[in-house]
């Protein structure tokens, strides 16, 4: 990045959170990081909501909350009741506003398979209340990662394949991303009519049926075929 040379901080400026690239050296710098809400039918119907194909909905995460290579995440705090989803991860290597469906796979850079931790407590009471998920959705260490894996396949690989989690070596979640009830293509397309995509962004597309608790000492383990795997420990609070 070039930074004004006349310009002077009042301290350093954050460094920019990046996630490594598989088989290569070079690292991929993240910008934003959109996600999902209720992309897999099964999904919606254990959250108690309707099935019908309605318009995709987004919520943020901060773009260091995203994790990787970490062995042990603290279980976080203000929360009893922490879930783990798992999901498919887009990462956008050329941006656009109002990107066709047609178009839209030629903007993808490639992949990633992600969790994203839920405090399901605190956004059971933001629903209640009609307030925002911020709290509960884009808190530190809140999207472990693994590596990004360049799309090979012209961004087809994110629309089939399995996607799974298990927690202590007992599966949890087991689902298939031909699930998903916006494909990658269609995600792009509708996100690109709210907000400006640049390279670097970060799309978690939603999670199949099976989200549940982590508690304390549990070991998390999650795979989508042909494209990465994600590993870490709950340990205590700092
Ligand atoms: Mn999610």
């Amino acid at each position: 990045m070039l930074i004004d040379p006349i310009m002077t901080f009042a301290f350093d400026p954050p460094a920019v959170a990046t996630m490594p690239i598989a088989d290569e050296d070079t690292r991929f710098p993240i910008r934003r990081v959109f996600c999902v809400g209720r992309n897999y039918a099964d999904h919606v119907v254990e959250m108690g909501g309707d099935p019908d194909r309605e318009e995709p909905f987004f919520f943020c995460k901060p773009a260091d909350a995203v994790s990787h290579g970490r062995d042990d995440i603290p279980y976080p705090s203000r929360t009893m009741d922490l879930h783990h989803e798992m999901e498919l991860v887009i990462a956008i290597g050329t941006g656009g506003t109002n990107i066709k469906e047609s178009d839209a796979l030629t903007h993808v850079f490639g992949f990633a398979a992600g969790v994203d931790l839920t405090r399901r407590d605190l956004q059971a009471e933001a629903k209640k209340r009609g307030r925002p998920w911020d709290m509960a959705k884009g808190f530190d260490l809140s999207a472990p990662m693994s590596a990004i894996r360049r799309s090979k396949a012209g961004g087809k690989e994110g629309d089939a394949g399995f996607i799974r989690l298990a927690v202590n070596g007992e599966t949890r979640q087991d689902g298939d991303l031909g699930q998903q009830v916006w494909k990658v293509s269609e995600i792009i397309a509708n996100l690109s009519t709210y907000v400006e995509l640049k390279a670097g962004d970060l799309i978690m597309t939603g999670t199949p049926a099976g989200v549940g608790p982590l508690a304390i000492g549990d070991v998390v383990s999650g795979e989508i075929e042909g494209i990465g795997s994600v590993r870490f420990t709950m340990t205590q609070r700092p």
